[in-house]
């Protein structure tokens, strides 16, 4: 396609916000919709969560470069800030940029999205109509054009429902003054509803571990307080991750920690809980079991909002919901490690050009996104859309190993980028560095004209899919 003019951004997160700054630098106008109040709307929800990647991960370079021209002082690259810390330091005063003040529109909840003019089925004169986005706004609907359109929307208001068969439990709509979703302030606005309480958590992805480990530490000053996991897979490992062997020694620790907590017993654990049922009083109902809790707190991950994409021709991964050719790299159905080749404008392209998913809704129902990630897809996908396509096929980024593949122990590590944190001796070789490879195991096989590198070995697959 010819290099855009304009490109609309849809969602004012740290991904959108460093879309539009490499938009800036490239001369493209971007228009950036935020449907909450200020930037960073969605981080504001889980503020008091400290991260686990530091600060050097944290921040996209356009937007350090569009930072550095106001006096801002970058934080230490060694810290890990909280949600509410992320937001002040970083993506608060780059949205007060002038530029991004410019391009940023709040309170504008973006409904839907699709070519103008032309509906999903027609091809003729597809690929000449501008992109056309209906707004909400303060003042009434908005209809907008733009060359294309990049949706960072990200997917924190869709979490998934607490039925292991992916809908709402029968029973979970009526008990719903008991359950919550995500990762609740369990030290502070949230303390008084689950002090004392006898409480269950319902995942094994990184949330559910913030959460049980917040409720231990509860448990410590307010008497009474129990805790009970709900935990689908049969291998608690899993859950545990890499330990020391996370590149990320933060998200290494969380692990650790909740081991302990399992072996010290002050966490009660049900493995293989199937939820299928929420009775009256909260008992949860997995087959014959049944668990009885005061408090639910569903932390079983998040969904992509697909509905505003309708009249796009999008080319999803059937499971996962994330761009096509981006799924096998990330499922962790075959790729059980979780760590991900970086991946851009090639990956996530889409059969209506000029159209992309990138940041938290860029990987679908899919785990383990990290921002360094999103700042690595935007930069490759506004050099894509500025016609740069030396820069937008250009790798820079190595990202940090998680520390738990199933795949064959290696001795060596075979790809490394100087910037790259050491990668794990343990892990299947690395990310790969061709598009159809999830890990260098992969790449070589496959490049030996076997099936793959076999990751996904059958005796992990269900304990690979326990973010549930
Ligand atoms: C509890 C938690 C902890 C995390 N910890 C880490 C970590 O340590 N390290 C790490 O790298 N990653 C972490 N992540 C993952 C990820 O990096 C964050 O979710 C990050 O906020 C994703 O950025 P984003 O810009 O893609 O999406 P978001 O930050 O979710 O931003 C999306 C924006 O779009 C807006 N929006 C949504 N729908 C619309 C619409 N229809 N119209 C207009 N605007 C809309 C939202 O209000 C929001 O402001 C964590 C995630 C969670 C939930």
């Amino acid at each position: 396609m010819n290099p855009v003019k304009r490109i609309a951004i849809v969602g004012a997160g740290p991904v959108g916000l460093a879309a539009a700054a490499h938009a800036l630098e490239y001369g493209i106008e971007p228009i950036v919709f935020e449907r909450g109040p200020e930037a960073g709307h969605a981080i504001a929800q889980w503020g008091h969560v400290r991260m686990f990647s530091t600060w050097s991960l944290n921040i996209d370079a356009a937007s350090a470069r569009l930072l550095a021209k106001t006096g801002w002082k970058r934080p230490d690259d060694t810290g890990h800030p909280t949600g509410v810390e992320l937001c002040d330091r970083y993506v608060a005063p780059l949205a007060a940029t002038d530029a991004m003040r410019k391009a940023v529109r709040y309170r504008h909840t973006v409904r839907s999205i699709g070519r103008a003019g032309i509906d999903k089925v027609k091809n003729a004169g597809r690929a000449q109509a501008p992109y056309e986005l209906i707004v909400d706004t303060p003042d009434g609907p908005w209809r907008f054009r733009a060359d294309a359109v990049i949706d960072a929307s990200g997917t924190w208001f869709a979490p998934n429902p607490a039925g292991a068969d992916g809908r709402a439990a029968p029973g979970e709509a009526a008990n719903a003054a008991h359950i919550s979703y995500g990762m609740p302030d369990i030290a502070g606005a949230a303390r008084a509803r689950y002090a004392g309480k006898r409480i269950a958590v319902l995942g094994g992805g990184h949330s559910a571990i913030g959460t049980l480990i917040e409720l231990a530490a509860l448990a410590e000053t307010a008497p009474g307080t129990r805790i009970v996991w709900l935990y689908r897979g049969m291998r608690l490992e899993r859950a545990f991750g890499g330990g020391s062997a996370d590149a990320l020694a933060a998200r290494g620790a969380l692990g650790s920690e909740i081991a302990e907590l399992v072996a010290l017993g002050r966490i009660e654990v049900e493995k293989g809980f199937h939820l299928d049922a929420i009775e009256p009083g909260l008992v949860l109902r997995a087959g014959e079991r049944r668990v009885t809790a005061d408090e639910l707190i569903v932390a079983t991950g998040f969904r992509p909002d697909l509905d505003m994409l309708r009249e796009v021709r999008l080319s999803l991964d059937p499971a996962l919901e994330c761009p096509a050719a981006l799924g096998p790299l990330i499922d962790p159905n075959l790729h059980s490690c979780g760590t991900v080749r970086p991946h851009g404008a090639v990956e996530l392209a889409h059969p209506d050009p000029g159209f992309y998913l990138a940041g938290m809704k860029a990987y679908g129902r899919a785990p383990t996104f990290l921002l360094a990630t999103g700042y690595e897809q935007v930069r490759s996908i506004v050099a894509e859309l500025a016609g740069d396509t030396v820069a937008a096929r250009r790798v820079e980024l190595v990202l940090p190993e998680t520390g738990v593949c199933a795949g064959p122990v290696k001795t060596t590590v075979r790809v490394k980028a100087a910037s790259a944190p050491a990668a794990s001796a343990g892990c299947c070789g690395g990310p790969a560095t061709v598009a159809d490879a999830c890990c260098v195991d992969d790449q070589e096989a496959k490049a030996a004209g076997e099936a793959g590198c076999g990751c996904a070995a059958p005796a992990l697959i269900s304990a690979s899919q326990d973010t549930r």
